[in-house]
């Protein structure tokens, strides 16, 4: 089964679902989801809680672009 998330009509597939701990020894889940580069398709992946709330918050889904993009994007708003 395939879980996607929309988020300002961009589509986000979960990937999977892994433990993540913190240094405080804490344990928590962490969701990781993939989504096209605007720029070039290519997929990238965010990791956001799997926790619902904190999920919905998570500023990860404002991410369009591939680790070669995100570069490109912020030299060009320097400029
Ligand atoms: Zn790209």
């Amino acid at each position: 089964m395939k879980i996607l998330t929309i988020h300002k009509e961009r589509v986000f597939e979960l990937v999977r679902c892994e433990p993540y701990e913190r240094c405080d020894g804490t344990g928590r889940q962490l969701a990781y989801w993939r989504a096209a580069c605007q720029v070039c398709g290519a997929p990238f992946e965010v990791s956001t809680p799997a926790a619902l709330p904190a999920l919905t918050k998570s500023k990860a889904f404002e991410r369009v672009h591939c680790e070669l993009h995100k570069r490109a994007g912020n030299i060009k708003k320097g400029a």
